[in-house]
């Protein structure tokens, strides 16, 4: 991976009609290219899977993302270039920065691929993250442990997504076991103080390659078995902690030297203090919300970051419950917010349902969300109760 940063590169502003490359056709991707081609722009996707929720609105280049000659096509075919994963395959992108213009740069992909080296980036920043150790052995498991006190959190560095490659070790002889299991995905570890947190927060923080950042309100987030669930907007919890988090979330944005959006999440402990979890370098699932409730969404937002344009107003314009649908509550979700169930008027709820084309419907897996915009996100939450959808995870 090169060490070249954005802003040594030449920042250059793309108006409407520039094509945009999407590394990437899942479903950030996807949005990305509905908010862009709104606003002008063109785009082209390079994604394996045919008919991908992205190259379903999007020319597609179906090749393995590894693949460079394909990577070479997208990159005569773009302006600019963007992804909308972490992953993406070192040589790939050296290759992309090379032979076209790619604002976001590799550098923060490299850092953030990583948990330690994100921690210590994040640390580097000023910003506070949960206490850790490097685990190379059972042994410095137990040591580390040891230091940090149980219950501890044993993390994969790399590869880890939706609660993936991580256990909980609340009593010493679990450690072993623990260890074990992870160990096996041939990642690096690391060892977490456990934080018992009284709420999770995130915050999307943009920066334009001329220096612009803004960030958008602060989303609270609630998980089931590890996977996003519930996005509330406004978070309830006080705004001094709101104000801090989004100032956290700047400030990283400025230190990560990111152009782009940079999606910040965080544990709000009892006594409110705040540590930064994990940090992604593209749009986020507990972003979507901004999609109505916001006079910018995060999607245009990215547009505008990577493009050079001044970024738009973050203002959160109505409450906001965002609920993700996964596999197991598709049907009901569509029977109940598309077309909409007259019980939504009786909570004085409109429900925006987005979904993102995939073919085949899996338990656990990201089949769309629904922006239930509210007076009271309280209204929204017993909505949610009370149509025994999501009662089981
Ligand atoms: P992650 O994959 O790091 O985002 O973790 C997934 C979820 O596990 C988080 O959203 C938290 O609910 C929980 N979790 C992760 N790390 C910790 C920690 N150090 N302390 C408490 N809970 C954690």
């Amino acid at each position: 991976m090169s060490n070249v940063q954005p802003s040594q590169l030449q920042a250059k502003t793309l108006l409407p009609g520039a094509t945009i490359g999407v590394l990437g056709g899942g479903q950030l991707g996807r949005m990305m290219a509905l908010a862009g081609t709104a606003m002008g722009y063109r785009f082209v996707t390079l994604d394996p899977t045919p008919g991908s929720p992205c190259g379903q609105v999007t020319p597609q280049i179906e090749a393995a993302y590894g693949d460079e000659e394909a990577a070479r096509k997208l990159a005569e075919r773009s302006d600019v270039i963007t992804y909308e994963f972490e992953n993406v395959d070192a040589g790939v992108a050296a290759l992309l920065e090379r032979e076209s213009y790619v604002p976001q740069g590799s550098a923060l992909l490299y850092t953030t691929q990583h948990r330690l080296r994100e921690k210590r980036a994040i640390e580097a920043a000023g910003v506070p993250v949960a206490p850790y150790r490097e685990v190379t052995d059972l042994q410095s498991l137990v040591v580390a442990a040891g230091e940090l006190g149980l219950p501890c959190v044993l993390k994969t560095a790399t590869g880890g997504y939706d609660g993936k490659g991580q256990a909980v070790i609340r009593e010493a002889d679990e450690l072993e076991t623990a260890y074990r299991e992870l160990a096996a995905s041939g990642s690096e570890l690391v060892l977490e103080k456990f934080i018992p947190f009284r709420a999770e927060v995130s915050v999307i923080a943009a920066r334009s390659p001329k220096g612009e950042i803004k960030s958008f309100p602060v989303s609270e987030n609630i998980h089931v078995n590890g996977i996003l669930h519930l996005s509330i907007v406004p978070a309830r919890v006080e705004e001094n902690i709101q104000r801090e988090a989004r100032k956290l979330a700047e400030r990283l944005a400025e230190s990560l030297n990111v152009a782009g959006l940079l999606a910040v999440e965080m544990f709000v402990t009892e006594d409110g203090g705040l540590y930064v979890n994990e940090v992604a370098p593209r749009p986020h699932n507990s972003g979507h919300y901004t999609m109505e409730a916001c006079a910018t969404s995060q999607f245009e937002q990215h547009i505008r970051a990577i493009c050079n344009l001044p970024l738009g107003d973050t203002t959160l314009l109505i409450p906001v419950v965002m609920v993700n649908v996964l596999g197991q509550h598709l049907d009901e979700a569509v029977k109940r917010a598309g077309v909409p169930d007259p019980s939504l008027n009786e909570f004085g709820i409109v429900p925006k349902l987005h979904l993102y084309g995939k073919t085949e419907s899996k338990t656990g897996r990201k089949m769309g969300h629904i922006n239930l915009l509210c007076k009271d996100v309280q209204h929204a939450l017993d909505w949610v109760e009370q149509t025994h959808i999501w009662r089981q995870g």
